[in-house]
């Protein structure tokens, strides 16, 4: 395990007081490390964990040749180019049943969707282009290729191969693909706990009465749905005073309980209260000014086995240090192999006043503009505290850290929220 001095010294122009977002990501790929725990689980219990061993087919799916169309099967070696060719049906293959039976010259079997295609037959006939004369059918000229509409064994997965690959997130389809398989049970990494407080004096709980200068809490609820989202087994610290033997305690056992320990406030510059100073004492830490908007300052670490995010007070700027940092981290503790989600292309619809230098994550809303092409908009008020705009956003507008302004019609990247949060 590297020190926060090491990972740093490692990084070329590492400057803590302008961090760019992609030194951020460098930096936190080097600090954290998979776990390595792993359980057994139902089909149904492992939606959206992530695999700790390649998925070997034991079976071929399809498991036989089979047809793909309602129709006639017949050996395609007899079709002529530019000639139509009339067979005779004598039998039904039907699916979940192997046809017996031997198909001469001239002959076809009548077949369904997924029966297995009858020895020698290599070709089906959709029934829909056949003219029926008396016991026979005619295929039209030049309609068909031999081994047209049949389905190969083993196109889908070989018996074998690696159907899924470790660090896969098992997705809807996963789970499908390995109940084809026959598969009951899948070996996937354990699950990440993860505990989180607020800091902040101003903060009220849920319940406290209102009181001047103090705010509602919303930052453990953003940052329990983003968690929850991620799979992640929360552990919830509620909100923590200003209080050195406070805050102590709660990271302490924060660090005793959980791989990652998650905290909001306290971390900017001019900041009064203890919770930088009990990070600094307690854990390995680094306190960063980071080159973008929102969510400037930010503490990264490690408190006894646990990885410290001391994300910034302000709600939006909780959101998207996580979506930017924690999410892509957690994903990795986790044993992630996935990479993020390619970011979407939208014309703005409106010019973006854009400083070079820094990386900016603006709310935008994404909709099929008049010509039917993907336009976004922000969502109003960009302050970092409008958590209102983050709602009413279905992504973030990222713009990257040499980009300057943004002219109405320009196309800008948008990182969506679907699936994510
Ligand atoms: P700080 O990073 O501690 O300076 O906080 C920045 C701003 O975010 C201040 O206006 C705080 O009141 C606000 N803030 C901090 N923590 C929370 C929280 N858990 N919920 C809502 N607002 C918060
Ligand atoms: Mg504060």
């Amino acid at each position: 395990m590297k020190s926060i001095e090491q990972i740093a010294a490692e990084l070329q122009g590492y400057d803590p007081q302008a961090l760019s977002a992609t030194a951020v990501n460098e930096f936190l790929s080097r600090l954290v490390t998979p776990v390595t725990d792993t359980e057994e689980l139902g089909i149904f219990e492992a939606l959206d964990r992530v695999l700790a061993q390649d998925v070997i087919s034991p079976v071929s799916v399809p498991p036989h040749d089979n047809s793909a169309m309602d129709g006639y099967a017949f050996d395609g070696s007899q079709l002529r180019t530019g000639e139509t060719l009339t067979l005779t049906p004598i039998g039904t293959a039907l699916a979940g049943k192997a046809w017996q039976g031997t198909v001469g010259a001239g002959q076809c079997v009548r077949i369904m969707t997924g029966a297995i295609m009858p020895t020698g037959l290599d070709t089906v006939v959709p029934q829909e282009f056949v003219k029926a004369e008396g016991d026979a059918i005619t295929l039209p000229a030049g309609l068909l290729q031999p081994g047209d509409n049949r389905r190969l064994l083993g196109e889908d997965v070989m018996a074998g191969q690696p159907a899924l690959q470790k660090g896969e997130r098992l997705t809807p389809a996963a789970l499908g693909l390995a109940a084809s398989l026959g598969i009951k049970t899948v070996q996937v990494m354990r699950r990440l706990k993860v505990a989180y407080f607020s800091t902040g004096d101003e903060i009220l709980s849920l319940g406290e009465a209102p009181r001047e200068g103090a705010v509602y809490d919303s930052n453990r609820y953003t940052v329990f749905g983003l968690l929850t989202r991620l799979g992640c087994e929360v552990i919830d610290f509620g909100v923590v005073r200003d209080e050195p033997a406070l805050l102590e305690a709660a990271f302490r056992r924060a660090a005793a309980e959980a791989d990652a320990i998650i905290t909001s406030g306290g971390v900017s510059v001019g900041e009064a209260d203890f919770t930088k100073t009990m990070m600094k004492q307690l854990g390995d830490v680094a306190f960063w000014r980071i080159a973008m908007r929102p969510g400037r300052p930010m503490a990264v670490g490690r408190i006894g086995k646990s990885v410290l995010f001391g994300l910034p007070g302000n709600p939006v700027a909780v959101m998207v240090t996580f979506l930017a940092f924690v999410r892509p981290a957690l994903l990795q503790i986790m044993g992630s192999s996935g990479k993020a989600p390619p970011l979407l292309r939208a014309r703005s619809a409106e010019a973006i006043r854009k400083k070079p230098g820094r990386t900016e994550y603006q709310r935008g809303t994404v909709s099929y503009g008049a010509d039917g092409s993907l336009q976004v908009r922000t969502t109003g008020n960009q302050g970092s505290g409008v958590l209102s705009s983050m709602v009413q956003a279905n992504g973030l507008i990222v713009l990257h850290h040499g980009q300057g302004n943004v002219t109405a019609g320009d196309e800008v990247d948008v990182m969506m929220f679907d699936g994510v949060i």
